[in-house]
């Protein structure tokens, strides 16, 4: 049986709900036998608060983040954004995947502004928005660059660029950093943490990176195996502002989440 839902979430942020996930499953069934990639889900996410979702490779956890941001239908269950039901509308989520790659053929400007021409915002404002964000997270001067121009590092700045730009109400990553070297990595985890901090955004962070969870959420729900469930929901209270990423990891409260969660997923399934 499953544990019951942790409700972690209620004792410990008195922030508003501002996305809440209820009883998400998923099956896919393609041509052989269906496959459950996701069993039972809940979660909820508070104003302000970035929440972590780990879970080994294949576990789910793409699955789950499609559905948050209303790119697949659930099979079971759904998901609420500012109380808005996503599927019934289009949901306020912005999303960077890890393959999140620009338009090559764009520069740097004009990949900032994609999110707002979809959205139909007129191109002055669109601009001006654009600018501004550049400015803001130290691109001025790379504007009418092209990403094949830029390090890893300056290519991510710009994708979450592009997915603030529109101002969402939650920020979903899916393993954004995963195809950057490890020191870039570690700096792009303190600098999106930064910047979702400084526009106040709320944000789910997916990766199979435990360090990376652990540096950058509030809160860390870890996911079984597939078909992914609920392990476990951790708080997380580490002083982060202003602190060197490296050092950051060798803080003994850091060592201390990276070892429950490790053992977390390390336990056999069934076991909660
Ligand atoms: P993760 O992101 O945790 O690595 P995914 O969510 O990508 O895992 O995949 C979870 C499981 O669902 C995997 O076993 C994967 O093969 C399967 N899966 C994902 N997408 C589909 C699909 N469209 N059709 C069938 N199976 C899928
Ligand atoms: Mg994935």
């Amino acid at each position: 049986m499953n544990a019951p839902a942790p409700t972690l979430a209620r004792e410990t942020n008195a922030a508003p709900v501002v996305l809440r996930a209820e009883n998400i499953g998923v099956t896919f069934h393609g041509n052989g036998k269906p496959v459950e990639a996701i069993r039972k889900v809940d979660f909820e996410l508070h104003q302000g608060e970035t929440l972590a979702i780990v879970g080994p490779s294949g576990c789910g956890k793409s699955t789950l983040f499609n559905a948050i941001a209303g790119l697949l239908r659930p099979t079971s269950g759904h998901v609420d954004v500012g109380g808005v039901r996503v599927g019934d509308a289009a949901g306020h989520v912005g999303y960077m995947l890890q393959k999140d790659l620009l338009l090559p053929w764009r520069t740097v400007l004009d990949n900032v502004m994609l999110g707002l021409e979809i959205r139909k915002v007129p191109k002055p404002r669109a601009r001006e928005i654009a600018l501004e964000l550049i400015k803001t997270y130290g691109l001025a001067g790379f504007e009418h660059t092209k990403p094949a121009a830029l390090s890893g590092g300056m290519r991510q700045r710009v994708a979450i660029m592009r997915t603030l730009a529109f101002d969402p109400e939650v920020v979903l990553l899916d393993e954004p950093f995963s195809a950057l070297d490890f020191q870039t990595r570690l700096l792009m985890q303190a600098d999106v943490s930064r910047i979702i901090a400084e526009r106040g955004k709320s944000a789910i962070l997916v990766t199979h990176d435990i360090g990376e969870a652990i540096a950058m959420a509030n809160r860390v729900l870890v996911l079984s195996a597939r078909p992914a469930t609920v392990r476990a929901l951790h708080v997380v209270n580490l002083p982060r502002e202003g602190r060197d990423p490296a050092a950051l990891r060798t803080d003994p409260l850091f060592q201390e989440y990276f070892a429950k969660i490790w053992a977390d997923l390390e336990k056999p399934a069934g076991v909660a």
